[in-house]
């Protein structure tokens, strides 16, 4: 049996404590180790192919945590036949000897790589480390354990009835062909999910790692080698996701995508994979997405002001709002407005900004200091995108800031918590996501509270997450029922992001994906082919 899984609790980090110190020390270490260089990996050796690219540190940008060398056209050719060579043994070794490489990789990830993981994930993609330690150790390895639970649930689940002279059974099969892996930088843990959970069930990977993300999954793959991943299974294929895409969807072994990104290039996925599978793919391919969010915090009359003002911070500006999850919408009936924002504005005024060496003057306040609640956005095109939002809404007669809405990109790519009011609930600010840390609020008359439900479901192309903010039952069953394609994962009093393996299985409908719940038994039953087995005796 596999273990019974459990959350990898998080350490505290307190000043002096013992992870503290020595996270501090990995920090510095890392710091004057860089950059870093990065191979491609595949078929077990590593490619330097000359054509690289640049890892920066977001709050520190003069500064590069590693060089990676982008795959050739090539290359992305020689990993497929190198990963079909593979998928023989692969798919042939018993689960029990599968399932100990991941186990084992789990293990490394919160013991011996625990703080260089950490490291490497808050200097080269801005986390803090409470958000680092959720993301790269608590939900890497719990989506490790929890995953290959989640497959032994799936073989054990056998036809009940057997008459007699019968043997009724089903055998579950990976695919036929390979699974291409396409993760994002928001969380090292969906680099690591991503892959990972097609091979368990005996599939092989290519894995194009996102660009700003790259040296945290690096280290990851290397614990994946040390746990003693067969060369071949999962290749390591960085670079640009137009060319790898688009070599590999016109690929006849392509059997799957496993993708989390924009919406955008979801669709070109779903559209391009739609062109080929009658003509070339062997069979249907498996398209997983999780994509966009326009996430909500919607709140009733009745609601607990103080923990509605703590969930909407930590919704809103944790990892300076790029989480899919993030809360990027809100509507407050006007009875309680006042309240709430004068207890937004003293909450936001206390975030400190950090994680930077830099000694420039800022125009706004960022502390060398990387327990700051916040820091900077990944990278220049996220911080230019933000920043024409906020320079648009400067100019908008129906937009109000009510705090922050200064930016600085001196050192690093620093953005304030910035909050909105908008007299217009269709607004952009209200509808598209801008991956950054704004909030937009819409005040509505106390007493149209059901229209407004109906305005929040019908406002945005979205549905990933929302959250509800009531203390009266009946306020909340109304929620529960007007919002009930709104979002995949649903909160009553809670903030709308920090879903946890095993507990809230993620994902959303819509434009944010074809909701297959990551680190979830539907999530995992894409990753393999059924056959039923009759026997007559
Ligand atoms: N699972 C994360 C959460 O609930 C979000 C993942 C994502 O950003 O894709 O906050």
């Amino acid at each position: 049996n596999i273990p019974t899984p459990h959350n990898e609790p998080p350490l505290s980090y307190l000043p002096n404590s013992k992870e503290a110190k020595k996270l501090k020390e990995e920090c510095e270490k890392m710091r004057k180790e860089i950059p870093f260089e990065v191979p491609c990996i595949i078929n077990g050796k590593e490619y330097k192919t000359g054509n690289i690219k640049e890892q920066l540190i977001p709050s520190d940008h003069k500064n590069v945590i590693c060089k990676f060398h982008q795959v050739s056209e090539e290359l992305v050719q020689e990993a497929v036949k190198g990963a079909l060579e593979a998928k023989k043994k692969w798919e042939e070794m018993s689960f029990e000897s599968r399932a100990a490489i991941f186990l084992k990789a789990a293990d490394l990830v919160v013991g011996k790589y625990r703080y260089v993981m950490m490291a490497a994930t808050m200097l080269g993609q801005g986390k803090n480390i409470w958000q680092a330690e959720i993301d790269c150790t608590a939900e890497v390895s719990d989506l490790l354990r929890f995953n290959l639970k989640y497959i032994e649930e799936i073989y054990s689940n056998q036809p009940k009835i057997n008459p007699t002279a019968v043997w009724n059974r089903l055998e579950y099969r990976p695919l036929e062909g390979f699974v291409l892996a396409i993760t994002p930088f928001n969380f090292t843990a969906i680099g690591a999910n991503l892959p990972t959970a097609p091979a368990m069930l005996g599939n092989v990977v290519l894995w194009k790692p996102s660009s700003t993300a790259i040296y945290s999954n690096y280290i990851f793959y290397k614990i994946l080698q040390e746990a003693g991943l067969p060369a071949g299974v999962i290749q390591f294929v960085p670079g640009t996701g137009s060319m790898i895409g688009k070599i590999l969807l016109k690929n006849k072994d392509l059997a799957g995508v496993h993708f989390t990104g924009s919406t955008a290039v979801f669709k070109h996925i779903w559209l391009e994979s739609a062109k080929n599978t009658m003509s070339l793919y062997k069979s249907y391919p498996r398209i997983v997405g999780e994509t966009g969010g326009k996430n909500f915090h919607f709140v009733h009359e009745s609601a607990l002001i103080d923990n509605l003002v703590n969930h909407t911070i930590r919704g809103a500006f944790e990892y300076q709002g790029q989480k899919c999850s993030a809360t990027s919408r809100m509507y407050i009936p006007k009875t309680i407005w006042p309240e709430v924002k004068e207890k937004l504005i003293k909450e936001v005024s206390k975030i400190k900004m950090g994680q930077s060496d830099g000694k420039i003057k800022f125009k706004i306040k960022i502390q060398k200091d990387p327990t700051s609640f916040m820091s900077a956005v990944i990278d220049k095109n996220s911080f230019e995108n933000i920043k024409k939002y906020i320079n648009e809404a400067e100019k908008d007669e129906s937009v109000e800031l009510i705090c922050g809405g200064k930016y600085d990109d001196s050192v690093g790519w620093f953005i304030e918590p910035t909050i909105y009011l908008t007299t217009n609930p269709k607004h952009k600010l209200m509808q598209e996501e801008i991956f950054g840390p704004i909030l937009t609020i819409y005040v509505y008359e106390a007493d149209k509270y059901e229209e407004t439900l109906e305005l929040c479901d019908q406002t945005s192309p979205y549905a990933l997450t929302g959250a509800i903010f009531a203390n009266d039952r009946e306020a909340i069953d109304i929620a529960i029922k007007k919002l009930r394609q709104s979002a995949g994962n649903f909160y009553i009093n809670e903030k709308s992001t920090g879903a946890v393996v095993g507990q809230q299985p993620f994902g959303g409908a819509r434009g944010s994906g074809n909701n297959q719940k990551a680190g979830a038994i539907i999530n995992l039953m894409n990753w393999c082919s059924p056959r039923s087995i009759k026997e007559g005796f």
